[in-house]
């Protein structure tokens, strides 16, 4: 059974000293996947059975979603009895993926959030409003709801409920702390601003699922639209189903720090060779400590980059930047990459706007991107819209009005994320 204290000092030791940690973590993971996974025993059947170096880790294969998928049941590493949480994702096959927890991987994904949110500053007398699902098999919601507890705080677990409930709770409680996707917790700070509620005892906005920072660090226009409600609370903290190693802002704010006993991060290019700090490229996390579904250089389909220079919380991990898109969201426009975040950052810095999606189509060569918005007030003319985003992104994209009601059930439809991005090409 692995131990996952949340008093351990590891993260503040010389980062040599992580290093060594990792690296013994790395080698007992290793030979976990080769004795329990039978997908990774014969995934690694080829390779030497030898302890391996941090540096060395790039000649274990990597491991996508499609492995997940495909082989899904040969990544159970753990018999049925041990089997604690089963959650579904959508497949890449048509059927959906399984993922399965153990106790232990549970109560990892507990000191995982804990560690997070107390480097945020959080502490024991905090008690936070959850403001995402616990239901329908979303790990995430229950990760935060846990890791408050284990740190001490106390939760209220109001979920994907309405503007008025969530308000009437920070009203009458003394809600410290909020867990949510950022562009709903603008629309709460609207509402509550609007109500007169008091805001100033909520010190804590832990943000998910949308990114805070551009790629050059400076803030999205969301998180200046919180930071001006939350002047210094604000937080961005990033994970996945899968490898349930987060990744949280200290009180720096510059990118997050992750347990370090819980993973090894390494950005890749496209071709799958590492890339050093500060380049941009798909984000691979090896977990460790994993039990029930271990995974080896797991390929998250997120693009971000890596932060190495010294943190002045202490902190000597190596820090995860903002994900500035999935892999699958890139867009390619008459020779140039750009990422919808380009176009939605224009839109959210447009008072008048309510919603909006973004729907993709076209063949390998150029894509074809169709922007829908719904206006609060004005219209696409009188808002200038057009020639903000042309200004900002330099490419023409075909404009349509639609109805709130539209684009709020086209964003918020099916899912437990709000969906901003539709992906229709030919590719
Ligand atoms: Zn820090």
């Amino acid at each position: 059974m692995h131990s996952f204290d949340l008093n351990t000092t590891l993260a503040f030791q010389p980062a040599e000293t992580i290093r060594k940690e990792q690296e013994r973590l790395l080698n007992e993971q290793i030979r976990y996947c080769r004795k329990h996974s039978p997908f990774y025993r014969e995934a690694l059947a080829h390779l030497p059975e030898k302890e391996i170096r941090i540096e060395e880790l790039p000649t274990l294969p990597l491991t996508t979603k499609h492995d997940v998928h495909e082989h899904n049941e040969h990544f159970i590493a753990v018999e049925q009895k041990e089997i604690a949480d089963i959650v579904f994702t959508s497949g890449t096959t048509g059927r959906p993926c399984k993922i399965i927890y153990t106790l232990s991987d549970l109560q990892r994904i507990a000191y995982s959030d804990a560690t997070g949110f107390r480097s945020t500053g959080m502490t024991s007398e905090d008690t936070a409003l959850i403001t995402c699902t616990l239901d329908r098999c979303f790990i995430a919601g229950l990760a935060y709801s846990m890791g408050t507890v284990k740190l001490g705080g106390a939760i209220i677990r109001n979920g994907l409920n309405t503007l008025d409930s969530h308000a009437d709770i920070i009203k009458n409680n003394n809600v410290t702390a909020i867990v949510g996707v950022p562009s709903f917790v603008a629309k709460l700070a609207d509402f509550l601003t609007a109500k007169h509620i008091d805001i100033t005892r909520i010190k804590h906005i832990l943000c998910i699922g949308e990114s805070l920072h551009n790629r050059d660090m400076s803030r999205t226009p969301l998180a200046q639209k919180l930071e001006n409600y939350w002047p210094g609370c604000i937080y961005s903290t990033y994970a996945s189903s899968e490898v349930t190693t987060s990744y949280t802002e200290c009180e720096q704010r510059f990118g997050g720090h992750p347990a370090p006993d819980l993973g090894i991060l390494e950005i890749i290019d496209d071709h799958g060779n590492p890339l050093p700090p500060g380049e941009v490229g798909e984000v691979v996390i090896t977990p460790l400590k994993l039990e029930g579904m271990p995974l080896l250089r797991f390929r998250t389909g997120d693009i971000s980059f890596m932060i190495d220079e010294p943190c002045s919380c202490g902190r000597n991990t190596v820090r995860l930047g903002p994900i500035l898109t999935r892999k699958a969201q890139m867009l390619k426009v008459k020779g140039t990459t750009l990422y919808p975040a380009n176009f939605f950052n224009v839109l959210d810095q447009i008072d008048g706007i309510d919603n909006y999606y973004m729907e993709v189509s076209g063949d390998s060569l150029s894509d074809v991107i169709d922007l829908y918005i719904s206006f609060n007030y004005g219209d696409m003319e009188s808002l200038e819209v057009k020639q903000k985003l042309l200004t900002n992104t330099r490419v023409n994209v075909n404009l349509h009005t639609v109805s709130c009601e539209a684009a709020h059930r086209k964003v918020f439809g099916s899912t437990r994320k709000p969906l901003r991005f539709f992906d229709l090409r030919n590719i």
